[in-house]
């Protein structure tokens, strides 16, 4: 019997490697491929995957289609103001691979990222092992879905699911619907389920909210104009909360509105304040639904102000609005609901994501686990970040500017290469 045990194949050598084929990663590959620096971007699914799998059905872009301005591919449909729908963002997603064909690994999941002993990095994969002198970590910050440890104490019949796995309204159970959290996601699906028919109850969170269009504009092209989203994060006046701020919401469906959670109660949207637990056959709330409401709309009238203020500034002909008046008011803060008594037999957990770094073996984190970098270059030669919220502007995670990131990232590695390249000449 032939006994002869294979040996592990040598690692492959790649000047860089790009971990994710998202917006990120994709933007990075587009710079690298310009300038013809050799490159691989591992990614597990497939590219895009989350705007192909994580997103309901009725899901469309909350920012203009404009916005979508990947590297050396710009949205140039038909409807520059309007939002995708989700097969129309996919479409646009292929159409980008088309235009460049980056060199992706696609289904090959990166689980460790170390140094190597030549000083640049080691990435075990699942299609073997790579050596890279520069490596992006393009992986996503919406990775991992967030459901609280008190979900385990619902019963059974009441079927659960996170916001990335809700689909539509018909594929629910008959019944009512618990939506928890009032981020983009929660209140997009919690309309949807109202739109449908469905009796929604929704817990309202801290999440802020935006206007749509205010004295005739819409608000993305007055905050253009007025220089907000080139504001960097080290100049952000709310620099200290500014990246942990939960996005503000509105949508973009039925050609871009807003979301007013006060008017959909008066329809028959039932609305608590944050989620607190569960005790027995009862949701308990916490008494907060006014303040949150009222938060909600500071906010807004904030980004209002903002606009008023660019306004005058710039002496600008623009229609006056009248102030902004609350639809409705809570009663009171309700603190408990009856979950059997109120029909309830679904719940979506719409509370976010965390990121997952637990295969990045770099010191490259703070105490809690978050990035440590400047615009994506970190402490460690040669690794850097991508993607990341405000990692430079408000359009860093986003479509907006993911790849004036990815441009600015571009130089230092073309540098980084290159002085190495430098080097081993010398030598
Ligand atoms: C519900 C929702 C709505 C949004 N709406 C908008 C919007 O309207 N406009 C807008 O501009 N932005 C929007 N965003 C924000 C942002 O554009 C998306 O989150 C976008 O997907 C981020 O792209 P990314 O490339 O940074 O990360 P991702 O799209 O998450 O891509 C990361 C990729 O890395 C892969 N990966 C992760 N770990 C590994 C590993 N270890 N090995 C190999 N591959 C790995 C993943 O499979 C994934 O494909 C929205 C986000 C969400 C969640």
């Amino acid at each position: 019997m032939n006994m002869h045990r294979s040996e592990p194949l040598p690692p492959q050598r790649v000047p860089v490697a790009i971990i994710g084929g998202g917006q990120a990663g994709l933007s990075m590959s587009w710079h690298l491929k310009q300038a013809g620096i050799e490159h691989v971007v591992f990614e597990r699914k497939r590219c895009f995957s989350e705007w192909r799998e994580a997103r309901w059905d009725s899901f469309c872009l909350v920012t203009p289609n404009w916005q979508c301005r990947l590297p050396g591919f710009p949205y140039a449909g038909p409807d520059p103001k309007g939002f995708m729908l989700r097969e129309q963002i996919v479409e646009y997603l292929d159409a980008y691979i088309a235009s460049f064909k980056p060199p992706v690994l696609e289904g090959v999941e990166v689980t460790r990222v170390e140094r190597d002993a030549e000083g640049g990095f080691h990435l075990r994969t699942s299609a073997g092992d790579f050596i890279a002198q520069q490596v992006v970590l393009a992986n996503g910050v919406y990775q991992v879905p967030i459901i609280p440890r008190s979900a385990e104490r619902l019963p059974p019949h009441i079927l659960q699911l996170h916001s990335s796995n809700y689909r539509n309204p018909q594929s629910m159970p008959a019944g009512a619907t618990l939506v928890v959290g009032s981020g983009q996601s929660g209140c997009q699906i919690a309309e949807d389920l109202h739109l449908a028919g469905r009796q929604a109850h929704l817990c309202v969170g801290r999440a802020p909210r935006s206007p749509r269009v205010y004295r005739g504009r819409e608000v993305t092209d007055w905050l253009t104009e007025s220089g907000y989203y080139d504001i960097p994060y080290e100049n952000h006046p709310q620099k200290a909360t500014v990246r942990e701020k939960t996005n503000h919401y509105l949508t973009g469906r039925d050609g871009g509105r807003e979301i007013d959670l006060r008017q959909r109660a008066l329809e028959g949207m039932k609305l608590y304040g944050l989620f607190k637990g569960v005790e027995g056959p009862r949701f308990l709330f916490e008494p907060d639904l006014t303040r949150n409401l009222a938060e909600a709309d500071r906010s807004y009238n904030n980004i209002r102000e903002l606009v008023d203020k660019h306004i005058r500034d710039q002496g600008i002909d623009a229609p006056v609005e009248p102030p902004y008046v609350p639809a409705w008011t809570p009663p009171h803060d309700p603190v408990e609901l009856d979950y059997e008594a109120a029909g309830i037999t679904s719940i979506v957990w719409a509370i976010g994501f965390t990121p997952d770094y637990r295969w990045v073996d770099l010191p490259v984190f703070n105490g809690r686990g978050q990035p440590v970098q400047r615009r994506g270059v970190t402490p460690v030669a040669g690794a850097y970040f991508l993607g990341l919220s405000w990692q430079n502007t408000w359009g860093s995670g986003r479509f907006a500017d993911v790849g004036r990131d990815a441009e600015y990232l571009f130089g230092h590695i073309a540098a980084a290469l290159a002085g190495s390249e430098r080097r081993v000449q010398a030598a």
